[in-house]
């Protein structure tokens, strides 16, 4: 069922990064017109009903096909049936594409901070910039993203993409891991997101006079890193912010 609305996407890559976290590409029927950061509303066709949900875009608009991160959310109603989904199969994109975490060209230093699969938006700004800059588009925009799991498995392919880009100097990645006493061969960050914002912050010299934040993800984490960025003189406009989910019957932050 496609309409003016919809256009129909079809599954062409899926990678299972844990039992409850996978990453899909699909390659969509027409072009979509998005700006990096920005989320779409995909559907899956169910009992003569359609059933929607929003997720965040993690490829660049100049890449070829969607990709998203999801989580599988168990008794959830749309990503069990995004699990069953074979190569192949259709789902249904609404050609509508919105959403605020967009890069703000107006200050050139970027604090974007994420839990797991919140990394999607800012994933699609680097990819972007990495695509642009290759191009030969100029560009002094200094990004630090800080991206917390429990474990370091969660981060999926997305470590190893972004340590990658880090290399060429306008980004700095910092992936925290709140849960390091299971993982002892890991030797980068730990604690949550919010633990060590205001330390990467203050080393890295992003303060509310030079940058905007971005939070993305987790209800809490979002929560408490406004707190401490409202605490260190960020104003209202300078953090942007995506939430999952709401907090009321959520699970806990791990
Ligand atoms: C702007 C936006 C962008 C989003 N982008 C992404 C994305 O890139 N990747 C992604 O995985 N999700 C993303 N989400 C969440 C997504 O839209 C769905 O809410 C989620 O996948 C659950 O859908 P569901 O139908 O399976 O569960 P539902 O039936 O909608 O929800 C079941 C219950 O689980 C809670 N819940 C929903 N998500 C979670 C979660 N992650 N952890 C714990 N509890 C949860 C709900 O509040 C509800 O109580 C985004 C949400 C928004 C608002």
């Amino acid at each position: 069922m496609t309409d003016a609305s919809h256009c129909s996407a079809e599954l062409i890559e899926r990678v299972n990064v844990s039992a409850s976290l996978a990453i899909f590409r699909f390659s969509v029927a027409s072009r979509l017109s998005f700006s990096a950061g920005q989320f779409a509303t995909i559907g899956i066709a169910a009992d003569g009903d359609v059933i929607e949900r929003p997720y965040s875009i993690v490829s660049s608009p100049h890449e070829p096909f969607l990709e998203f991160f999801v989580e599988l959310v168990p008794g959830g109603i749309l990503t069990p049936k995004l699990w069953e989904l074979k190569l192949g199969s259709a789902i249904l994109v609404r050609r509508r594409i919105v959403g605020q975490l967009t890069l703000d060209s107006t200050v050139h230093r970027h604090l974007m901070m994420a839990t797991v699969t919140g990394v999607a938006p800012f994933v699609s700004i680097l990819r972007t910039q990495q695509i642009d800059r290759a191009g030969g588009a100029a560009s002094n925009h200094q990004l630090v993203v800080i991206h917390g799991a429990s474990r370091a498995a969660d981060f999926g392919p997305y470590l190893s993409e972004l340590e990658e880009l880090s290399h060429a100097g306008w980004l700095t990645y910092i992936p925290t891991i709140s849960r390091p006493w299971k993982e002892p061969n890991w030797k980068g960050e730990t604690g949550r997101v919010e633990d060590i914002v205001r330390k990467h912050a203050d080393q890295l010299g992003l303060d509310h006079g030079n940058s905007v934040a971005y939070a993305c993800g987790h209800p809490q984490m979002v929560a408490n890193v406004k707190d401490i960025l409202k605490r260190a003189c960020f104003l209202k406009d300078q953090i942007k912010e995506e939430e999952y989910f709401t907090l009321h019957d959520s699970r806990s932050h791990k």
